[in-house]
């Protein structure tokens, strides 16, 4: 493939993410602009990154912190740009991370979101996060489990962080019915959340390339796609 024949192609595929998810969106009454897409790069290098940028693409996520601030570093020429960390991370990671100010979906313990408290703190900014769900009971996955989370809530109050919602996978395998009812428990789940601390939780980040539509008619706010977007570019992951 020529750079320009893979450039087009991106562009195929983020356009038509994008209608899919306007059209979900529409089928199910909602208002499409009140869904992110992020593309998931963590499958490609500097230059596949750049041409999902060129496509339109603003919201890039990463699962691993120092591809991310590796990418961030070298695309400080591109504005407006916005992270989204989606993978584990790990206390001694934070304070470089939190030099591209990214959203932080992956939430897994009270000491990480500690960490990156007091490093915001340090570095006069504030980092938006999510607490990840471990909504499939999926013992391979990460997150809190359920009970876990309002505590939580109730004790973090510091400077630093805003906790604007839940984040949460479909268990590995999962067909898409029991994809849509683990949605619908995290929906549920933010919900009684908010009923219960009265704090605002509007954001949902559920979905990838497999079971997005899914979760678009469970109230994802943000949807996070990889594998659609280099399709036909990269080998299918
Ligand atoms: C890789 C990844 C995605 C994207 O998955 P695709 O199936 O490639 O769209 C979404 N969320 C998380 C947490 C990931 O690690």
């Amino acid at each position: 493939m020529t750079e320009q024949e893979t450039q087009q192609r991106i562009v195929h595929n983020w356009q038509s993410v994008q209608q899919q998810v306007r059209e979900t969106a529409l089928a199910c009454g909602r208002d499409p602009n009140a869904i992110r897409i992020i593309g998931v790069t963590k499958y490609v290098d500097e230059q596949l990154t750049r041409a999902l940028i060129s496509a339109g693409c603003r919201d890039l996520g990463e699962s691993r912190p120092q591809l991310m601030w590796q990418k961030s570093e070298a695309m400080q020429d591109v504005t407006p740009l916005s992270w989204h960390m989606i993978g584990h991370l790990q206390r001694n990671k934070v304070r470089r991370l939190l030099r591209c100010e990214p959203t932080i979906h992956s939430i897994d313990s009270e000491r990480v979101l500690s960490a990156i408290a007091e490093e915001a703190t340090q570095q006069g900014i504030c980092i938006n996060v999510l607490l990840e769900v471990n909504i499939s009971g999926d013992e391979a996955k990460t997150g809190f489990v359920t009970d876990a989370v309002e505590p939580i809530l109730e004790a973090q109050q510091q400077p630093g962080i805003q906790i604007r919602g839940l984040m949460a996978m479909a268990g590995w395998g999962t067909d898409p019915t029991t994809a849509r009812r683990q949605f619908e428990k995290t929906r549920e789940l933010r919900d009684q959340l908010q009923i219960a601390t009265g704090r605002p939780l509007p954001e949902l980040s559920m979905g990838m390339s497999g079971d997005f539509q899914a979760a678009i008619k469970e109230g994802a706010t943000m949807v996070r796609i990889g594998s659609s977007l280099f399709d036909g570019v990269i080998e299918r992951k």
